[in-house]
């Protein structure tokens, strides 16, 4: 039974059946969408309007799964298997793989404030494309990576547009300050303008019916839209009453073997995408919370791979177990003309250095944590970038 109907749900049923899984598999997710990329949710869908069939991950007429879509599920119970849904009905299982990601942050309102939207899910993009209009002032809060794609697409469909955020720098935690100062230029050349070093306190309207973003330490910053991009809140309201260690994600081991909370790891339950939190040398063998879309594919696939094991018996279960897993982390970003591409966990580092030097704005920095290369992100250069990569890859590969 999978709980979450997105890329790692996804993913790890198909994963189970190239593992050789031949038992019934069940996905229950609470959109009514079957499962479609994200990643262009803040690009290409919101500057040219969006379409679930054209985000739709394809998905093999063989796979052979029941989806059960639009039903949330409220609770479950470990010890008896059992799911509970919003409807009331109960779902039975052998293994559980909880793929319910993030959902966004809101900001507080005084009261119902039109004009004020997130950006996590298609129904969230389908409902700004309707009213985003070129010449309209755009109030985007919170200046990490995806406030930051909101804007430079929003500048495309010619409107005006103002971040707001909270660090010096935009992204500045996403890509360390060298970086991130090359960015925000690239962005200020395009006509955006940044309120950074702000203290975002709610969204209220104001006289003439405006959305303002108010904040404690400067003037209200009135909109015709403000985008809300403030981070992410696990969706773990299901996994409450269980018995799930839940620091920050959903605790694994390298199996992706869910961490109870009293100690000592439940065999049939996993927890992937989003939502995990597993260890990885590249924090010093810690666990770590990753947000990017390689994570999910990743996570399912070790998943699956236990499962699958654990279906054909208790020696392939331990074989399984025992195999290397050792993701590397990667993300991309399109902004402008800029193409940005981290590896690694270069947020994790302790200090940062400048590698390569491009043309205009391409640049490479790498990011070290306990003397080893943890991270490195670029802008442009993808040749040279790649060979970093690979200094991580081959660093995971050679400890495993
Ligand atoms: C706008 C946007 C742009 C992005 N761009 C990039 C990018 O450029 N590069 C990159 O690397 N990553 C990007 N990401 C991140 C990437 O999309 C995520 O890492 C990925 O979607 C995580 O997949 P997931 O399956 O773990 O979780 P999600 O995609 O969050 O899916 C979880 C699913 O579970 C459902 N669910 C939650 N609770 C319940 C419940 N109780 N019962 C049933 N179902 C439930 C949710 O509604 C959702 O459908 C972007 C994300 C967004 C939102």
């Amino acid at each position: 039974m999978i709980v979450g109907a997105s890329i790692g749900g996804l993913r790890t049923a198909e994963s189970l059946r190239r593992f050789g899984y031949d038992g019934r598999i069940t996905v229950i997710g609470d959109e009514p969408h079957r499962p479609y990329m994200r990643p262009p949710l803040s690009k290409a869908a919101l500057l040219n309007g969006v379409e679930q069939t054209e985000l739709a991950l394809p998905i093999d007429a063989s796979l052979d799964v029941e989806w059960v879509l639009g039903t949330r599920i409220t609770s479950v119970d470990l010890d008896g298997q059992r799911l509970l849904d919003e409807h009331g009905d109960i779902h039975e299982y052998r293994h559980l793989v909880a793929a319910t990601g993030v959902r966004a942050r809101r900001i507080a309102r005084r009261s119902a404030v039109d004009g004020v939207f997130s950006i996590r899910t298609l129904d969230d993009v389908t409902a700004l494309t309707a009213r985003l209009r070129p010449g309209q002032h755009i109030a985007v809060a919170g200046a990490g990576v995806l406030g930051c794609e909101v804007a430079a697409t929003a500048r495309s469909r010619g409107c005006e547009v103002t971040v707001a955020g909270s660090e010096a720098l935009p992204m500045q935690r996403a890509l360390g300050t060298g970086l991130a100062r090359r960015l925000s230029e690239v962005h200020v050349a395009h006509g955006t303008r940044f309120a950074m070093g702000a203290r975002i306190s709610h969204v209220e309207t104001e006289g003439g019916g405006r959305p303002a973003l108010h904040f404690a330490d400067r003037e209200p910053l009135v909109a015709d839209l403000v985008v809300e991009a403030v981070g992410s809140r696990f969706n773990t309201e299901w996994l409450a009453d269980a018995d799930a260690a839940m620091p920050h994600g959903v605790r694994t081991d390298s199996s992706m073997r869910v961490h109870r909370r009293s100690g000592g790891t439940w065999t049939n339950v996993y927890a992937v995408g989003d939502l995990a939190s597993f260890p990885t040398l590249l924090v010093d063998g810690d666990h770590a919370n990753v947000q990017h879309w390689n994570i999910p594919t990743e996570t399912a696939r070790r998943a699956a791979q236990v499962i699958a094991a654990a279906h054909a018996g208790p020696d392939q279960e331990e074989q399984a177990v025992a195999a290397r897993f050792a993701p590397l982390p990667s993300f991309w970003t399109d902004q402008h003309e800029a193409r940005v591409m981290s590896y690694g966990l270069p947020a994790a580092a302790t200090s940062s250095e400048l590698l390569e030097s491009g043309d205009g704005p391409e640049a490479i920095y790498g990011f070290f944590r306990s003397g080893q290369l943890t991270g490195v992100c670029g802008i442009g250069m993808r040749g040279k970038l790649a060979g970093y990569r690979n200094q991580i890859a081959d660093r995971l590969k050679a400890a495993s």
